[in-house]
């Protein structure tokens, strides 16, 4: 049934599957209007392959990545898929060469999938303490001659910021294309395509929709070309974010650089503040002067913040002891501060690392901290309170 004279101020909601197309000749004309692959087509068709409301949410975030075009998907890991699948053309497909230093769950689609199932050529770039070795990745780069080398600007969970223009001019001379997960800079912080990017996946999970409520991600790009294989991948795949997902996200992108900025207040305040606390060994946080990689951090984000995780290591002079007060520490923690495996929510949430990460990183005092838009003072407070019970 038609409503007629709404006068909507918000972007609709529209959840049809199939879009009515109406007479023979419109279906013709749209179905071959459809090989182009353009973003925003004339007439929908159906919902796997584009939707309005989508669309729509896809604009607001062309708008804070400064991009040509955005594509919604279910997940962030959705996005990667596609970021790394559409280089993937028959036989002949060039290798692809990723930063160790990324998403875990990265690492285990690399393995389980592309290596595995697809019998890709990987190759890995490896930090060396906590480092990059960049006559090592021009060495790389030079013997593989990779289609496409991925990386994160910020590291997870111990926050390395990559010395990006280092990486972008390397990966430019040897003609690999760039592929940068955004999901913790945000382009809050930093804006990849600018500085020359080919594609900046997010996962939307985190900050962009910034309230722990869905799952979505988004991949974006300026070449046309590489959006046009994008969208066809989408499309055949299923990869596809459904409206309902997408219009919340478009709610919550709207205070998405209100948000993000309070997440950065609040992770140097609370950085600062375990840094001088007696139970705390180190604070790994780029905006703190003892960080590896502040400089880099500087260099990238100027003034405007470094972040919105904090990774802290609890004191113990033995393994066993540093396992059993960060276990101490979560459960003091339990109702205020959840562990929860996740992060970019709004509230402050934590997670053990060694349960995690394994034998990547067996820190059995180290916790990441994804800090939350509350009022500091208080997670001071709280956080004070369950360090100095270690104490006690
Ligand atoms: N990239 C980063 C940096 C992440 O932290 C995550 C998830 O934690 C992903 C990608 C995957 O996103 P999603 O969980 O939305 O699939």
């Amino acid at each position: 049934m038609k409503i007629k004279n709404v006068n909507a101020s918000q972007t609709p909601l529209y959840r049809d599957a199939g879009f009515n197309l109406k007479n023979s000749e419109l279906t013709q004309e749209t179905f071959a209007k459809e090989l182009n692959h353009e973003h925003e087509p004339e007439h929908y068709i159906y919902g796997r392959y584009r939707n309005p409301t989508t669309v729509a949410v896809e604009k607001q975030l062309m708008a804070l990545e400064e991009s040509e075009w955005a594509l919604l998907v279910e997940t962030g890991m959705a996005a990667i898929d596609i970021a790394v699948s559409i280089f993937q053309e028959g036989k002949d497909a060039r290798p692809g060469l990723f930063f160790h230093e990324i998403y875990g769950g990265t690492n285990s689609f690399i393995d389980t999938v592309l290596i595995k199932r697809r019998n890709m050529d990987v190759h890995r770039f490896y930090a060396t303490n906590g480092l990059y070795n960049f006559t090592e990745l021009e060495r790389m780069l030079n013997e593989i001659r990779p289609g496409f080398l991925y990386f994160e600007a910020v590291s997870n969970p111990m926050l390395i910021v990559a010395d990006v223009n280092k990486i972008m001019k390397l990966a430019k001379k040897y003609e690999t294309k760039i592929i940068v997960d955004n999901t913790f800079g945000t382009p809050y912080l930093w804006k990849p395509l600018l500085d020359g990017a080919d594609l900046v996946i997010h996962s939307a999970t985190k900050y962009l929709s910034g309230h722990g409520n869905l799952t979505a991600g988004v991949i974006c790009g300026n070449d046309k070309k590489l959006m046009q294989d994008a969208i066809e991948y989408r499309k055949w795949t299923g990869h596809f974010l459904s409206p309902d997902d997408a219009y919340r996200l478009g709610t919550q992108l709207k205070s998405f650089e209100l948000r993000f900025k309070q997440h950065c207040h609040n992770a140097l305040e609370l950085a600062t503040f375990l840094n001088s606390h007696p139970e705390i060994e180190y604070v790994l946080y780029p905006g703190l002067e003892s960080h590896p990689t502040r400089r880099e951090a500087v260099s990238l984000f100027g003034d405007k913040g470094f972040g919105g995780v904090v990774t802290f290591d609890i004191k113990g002079t033995t393994n066993e002891e540093k396992r059993e007060k960060c276990n101490r520490f979560v459960a003091a923690l339990e109702n205020d501060i959840p562990l929860v495996p996740t992060l970019g929510e709004a509230d402050t949430i934590l997670l053990p690392v060694e349960p995690v990460w394994g034998a990547k990183y067996p820190l059995p005092g180290v916790i990441r901290l994804s800090v939350g838009i509350e009022n500091v003072d208080k997670l001071k407070k709280l956080i004070g309170d369950a360090l100095d019970r270690l104490m006690s």
